[in-house]
C-alpha cells in the first residue's frame, strides 16, 4: 500500500487496436490475422513500459539491472526478431513473475530471481519471455485482454474509482496499480509450450545449457504445489501448468544437446548466486509488510491483524486478506487524505446505491476516531454479501478497513472480522524501527542440515522451511546436500 502518486497517468493504447491487418508470424513464417503492425506493437509496449516503471518501479540495483539486461540482449540478438527495440528490466516486486509486452519489453520481478538456481535458468526465463514476443503471443493475448480484471474490482470494493484515483483517470490507473490489469497477459498452454521451446533454443544458441528452462519450470511447479503462496498476480496466474511443461520441453532439450558441445554449455551456478546476494526478499517495508497474520506499515505508522489463516496480499492501492477458498475477504485502503470531512459523511458517500439494510455508528478503535458501517449487497463471485467497514482517522488520513462475507457465513465470521477491524492501531516509534526488510544471503550446507534447521538459524524462520527448499531447487522432502552453497533469507538493514 502506498500513497497515490501525483504523476499517475492513465495510458490506453486501445486506439491502436482499431486498425486491423495481416502479418507474417516471425517464428512460423505463416500468415496470420493480426490487429497490430509491428510499429503499433512497439508503441503499445512503450506506453505500457512507462506505466510499469511508474506503478511497479524498477529494482534499485544498477549492477543487477545491467547483468539481466546484458544477458537478455545477447539472447534477443539470436532470436527470430533481433531488430525489435528490446528492453530488459527487473521490477521491484516480491511476486514470482516474468512477463513480456508487445514490442520486446521484458520484465523479471526481483521475486523470481530468488527462485532461480543458476545463470542457465535465468537465460531460460528470459528466453521464454523473448519467445512470447517473437511468436507474437503478446500481441494476440493483448487483443484478447479486457479491462475487467479481479484487481480492478478489488480496488473499488469500498472506495469508488473516481476518488481512489484523484490524480488519474477512473478505473484503468487503479487496475494498473493493483496488477497492471490488461498488461498481465494470460497465455494458453500451446503458447507456453512454444515459448518454453524457443527459450531452450535461444539459450543453447547463446551458449547456455538448455535444461535451464526445465529447471526453472520444475521450481515454478513446486511453488504452485505449495499452498501458502503469496504475491498475486504471479507467474502462475499468467503462465499455467509449469510442472506438466517440464515433460513437454524435454525432447527439445535432448535435441539441442545432441548438436551442442554439452561440455561447453554454461550453467554458472556460483556466478549467479554471487549476483543475487543482498537482493531484497519479500515485501518492501516502505509499502507495508505482512508478518504472520499482521500487516504493519512503517511509513503510514499503523498495524492491523487479519483473521488467522487468511492470505494477505499487498499492492500499491489496497491490502487484501482472503479466506483460503477466496470465498470471503477483507480489504484495507486509504479513503481520504488531508481532509477533515466527518467520517460518517465519507462512509455515506462510499456506500453503494444498491446497498440494503444500511446501518452505521460512531466508535473508538484503540483510541482512534472511527465510524463503522454495515450493509448488504450482491457482490460478484460471492452473491449476497454482508459488508462491514470501519472508517478510521489516523495521522491526518482516513483509512477504510472492512470485510465482505457471504450472508450465509456471516454469523460464523462476524467475530473474526470485528476483531480484525478493532485491531487497527497506530505504531510506536520502537515498533516502526523494528520493521526490517529481508534479503538473500548464501550459506554452505553441513552434514545433518535440514531445511527446518537452516530456516531457524538463518533468522528466526523468516521464510518457511519448504520455501527455502524450493528456492534451492529441491522438493520440500529432499534434504539439503552437505557442502553445497544455498540461498537463505536474512534480515537486512533498517529502512531509511
Ligand atoms: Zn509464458
Amino acid at each position: 500500500m502506498r500513497l497515490p502518486s501525483r504523476a499517475g497517468r492513465a495510458t490506453t493504447a486501445a486506439a491502436a487496436l482499431l486498425l486491423a491487418g495481416c502479418a507474417t508470424n516471425p517464428v512460423t513464417g505463416g500468415r496470420e490475422f493480426s490487429l497490430m503492425t509491428e510499429g503499433q506493437e512497439v508503441s503499445i509496449g512503450r506506453d505500457a513500459d512507462e506505466q510499469i516503471r511508474e506503478q511497479m518501479g524498477l529494482y534499485d540495483s544498477p549492477a543487477l539491472q545491467g547483468y539481466v539486461a546484458d544477458l537478455g540482449h545477447r539472447l534477443a540478438a539470436l532470436s527470430h526478431r533481433p531488430n525489435l527495440p528490446w528492453q530488459f528490466a527487473v521490477v521491484d516486486s516480491p511476486a514470482v513473475n516474468a512477463f513480456a509486452l508487445p514490442g520486446g519489453y521484458i520484465y523479471l520481478t526481483r521475486g523470481i530471481l530468488a527462485y532461480l538456481g543458476d545463470e542457465a535458468e535465468l537465460a531460460g526465463v528470459l528466453g521464454h519471455e523473448i519467445g512470447h514476443v517473437t511468436a507474437r503471443h503478446s500481441v494476440q493475448a493483448y487483443t484478447r485482454a479486457t479491462g475487467a480484471q479481479f484487481g480492478l474490482l478489488l480496488g473499488q470494493i469500498f472506495v469508488p474509482a473516481m476518488r481512489a484515483n484523484p490524480y488519474g483517470g477512473p478505473g484503468l490507473a487503479d487496475a494498473a496499480g493493483y496488477g497492471l490489469g490488461v498488461l498481465m497477459l494470460r497465455f494458453g498452454r500451446d503458447d507456453e509450450i512454444q515459448a518454453d521451446r524457443l527459450g531452450a533454443e535461444y539459450s543453447a544458441a547463446g551458449g547456455w545449457h538448455p535444461a535451464g528452462v526445465a529447471g526453472m519450470l520444475s521450481t515454478l511447479g513446486r511453488i504452485s504445489e505449495q499452498s501458502d503462496r503469496r504475491g498475486v498476480p504471479n507467474w502462475l496466474s499468467t503462465h499455467p501448468e509449469p510442472a506438466a511443461r517440464v515433460g513437454d520441453v524435454a525432447p527439445t532439450v535432448a535435441r539441442l544437446l545432441e548438436t551442442a558441445e554439452a561440455s561447453t554449455l554454461r550453467v554458472d551456478r556460483s556466478g549467479y548466486l554471487e549476483r543475487i546476494v543482498g537482493v531484497r526478499f519479500g515485501d518492501n517495508p516502505e509499502e507495508g509488510i505482512a508478518r504472520g497474520r499482521e500487516f504493519v506499515h512503517p511509513v503510514l505508522r499503523f498495524g492491523v491483524e487479519f483473521p488467522r489463516g487468511w492470505e494477505i496480499r499487498n499492492s500499491p492501492t489496497v491490502v487484501v486478506a482472503s479466506r483460503p477458498d477466496r470465498g470471503a475477504y477483507m480489504a484495507l485502503q486509504l479513503a481520504e487524505e488531508g481532509q477533515s470531512a466527518a467520517l460518517q459523511e465519507i462512509a455515506r458517500r462510499d456506500t453503494p446505491r444498491d446497498a440494503r439494510n444500511v446501518s452505521g455508528s460512531a466508535a473508538t478503535i484503540n483510541g482512534l476516531e472511527a465510524h463503522i458501517r454495515s450493509y448488504q449487497r450482491d457482490v460478484d463471485d460471492i452473491g449476497p454479501a454482508a459488508v462491514r467497514a470501519a472508517y478510521v482517522r489516523h495521522d491526518g488520513r482516513v483509512y477504510v478497513l472492512g470485510g465482505v462475507i457471504p450472508v450465509a457465513d456471516f454469523t460464523r465470521l462476524e467475530r473474526a472480522v470485528d476483531s480484525s477491524i478493532r485491531s487497527f492501531r497506530g505504531l510506536t516509534a520502537e515498533e516502526v524501527e523494528s520493521i526490517l526488510p529481508n534479503e538473500i544471503a548464501l550459506y554452505e550446507a553441513v552434514a545433518g542440515d535440514t531445511w527446518e534447521r537452516i530456516a531457524q538459524q538463518a533468522g528466526g524462520e523468516l521464510v518457511p522451511a519448504a520455501t527455502l527448499a524450493i528456492m534451492n531447487g529441491h522438493a520440500p522432502d529432499e534434504p539439503p546436500v552437505a557442502g553445497v552453497r544455498l540461498k537463505i533469507v536474512v534480515q537486512g538493514q533498517p529502512v531509511g
